[in-house]
């Protein structure tokens, strides 16, 4: 006899087939409900899955963002009919973005910070872009052992960077994922990604506000200060002030309000503060909290925060068409092997890059879709 008893979730028809992302396991058999030990369950429709997304369904949530950022191409028409009935849900959740080199404390901090955030009553999810994911199939965020306490918790969703070669070869699909996250009710969504200066542009230009955690006597340069991602912050949060560290986490916050008076805002009207933090003994996190409260308050109220929003939702559809645009053309035949002798000519110097994009462009005609 199977000891674990595992249930289904409550959105899922009988008779399915197929690995569900989450599972329910108890030893007892709930009452009311049809206990069953579940390997494998079929895959969900669209419709089924929008629906347990509506539900809050965390499973249904981690099934729907797998189903996004796979790049199979059978998987694509499914994705975008689980998107298009969830599309009102979009834009109800704060965004915000947290960025800082390895080791300033970021899955510490959002440890903390998502916590006090579900004890506050939102509902947090938290995303991971991770530039060297994609790359190598490694993992600069190093998911697996984090934010324990936060994980657990019903309230909160935790959404690591996706794996290498799963379905086809991921990316992150950051604005879809979050707008899933949305229909599933997550009224806060935490943009984790790296202060190594590949992401953070990204994910400012998806995001409400940019947060960087910054640590003090961590060098300047090696931080991002002279990389520009300081330029891109709405707040700024110097974690580690505590023990032997808080003198100096208060210097380089005082520091750091000075370069900020430099600096030209990336939000008009808003000169970004700098809050000395810390995460492992939970302090100052309520005013960081409070910050972000007033942020939102300032891009309200001075239309900031409608134009931005209305931007990404075009620069999102830009994104959308030029890569169907690209792989479309890229799919018609004649068309790889043309890109492919271009590229060796380009490799060989054989001939200039502008003008080998001209001499791809100029045949766009002549092959047949
Ligand atoms: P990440 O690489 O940015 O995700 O950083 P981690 O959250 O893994 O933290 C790196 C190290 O800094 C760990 O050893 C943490 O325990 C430590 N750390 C994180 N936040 C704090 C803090 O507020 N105070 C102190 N003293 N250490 C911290």
């Amino acid at each position: 006899m199977n000891e674990r008893i595992e249930r289904l979730p409550a959105w899922v028809p009988e008779g399915g087939g197929g690995v569900y992302a989450s599972r329910e396991v108890s030893g007892v058999p709930q009452p009311g409900r049809l206990s069953a030990v579940v390997t494998r369950a079929r895959a969900l429709t669209a419709p089924e899955l929008a629906d347990g997304l509506r539900g809050g369904d965390r499973g249904a949530l981690a099934r729907a963002i797998t189903l996004v950022e796979s790049n199979a191409r059978h998987h694509r028409e499914k994705a975008r009919a689980v998107l298009e009935a969830v599309a009102e849900a979009g834009g109800r959740a704060r965004h915000i973005g947290i960025s800082g080199v390895p080791g300033a404390g970021k899955s510490t901090f959002i440890e903390a910070f998502g916590n006090m955030l579900c004890d506050l009553g939102h509902k947090v999810a938290v995303l991971a872009v991770d530039p060297s994911s994609s790359l190598s199939g490694g993992s600069i965020l190093g998911d697996k052992t984090r934010m324990e306490t936060l994980s657990r918790r019903p309230e909160c969703f935790i959404r690591p960077s996706p794996s290498a070669g799963a379905l086809g070869g991921v990316g992150r699909k950051t604005r879809e994922t979050i707008l899933l996250c949305e229909a599933a009710g997550y009224d806060t969504v935490l943009i984790e990604t790296v202060g190594v200066g590949q992401s953070e542009i990204e994910v400012r230009s998806m995001v409400d506000c940019f947060l960087l955690l910054m640590i003090a006597g961590a060098g300047d340069e090696l931080q991002g200060m002279k990389k520009g991602i300081i330029e891109i912050a709405d707040i700024v949060a110097v974690n580690k002030a505590d023990g032997d560290n808080l003198t100096r986490a208060r210097a380089t916050r005082a520091e750091l309000e000075r370069v900020m008076t430099f600096l030209s805002p990336v939000t008009e009207g808003w000169r970004p503060p700098v809050h000395a933090v810390s995460s492992l003994a939970r302090e100052g996190l309520g005013d960081l909290w409070s910050a972000i409260g007033a942020f939102y308050s300032h891009v309200e109220a001075t239309g900031q925060f409608a134009a931005r929003r209305a931007d990404q939702s075009v620069a999102w559809w830009r994104a959308l068409v030029d890569g169907e645009l690209r792989s479309r053309f890229l799919a018609r035949p004649g068309i790889a092997a043309r890109v492919a002798a271009l590229e060796d000519r380009i490799r060989r110097g054989a001939i200039a890059p502008s003008l080998a994009a001209e001499e791809l462009l100029a045949t766009i005609d002549s092959f047949p879709e």
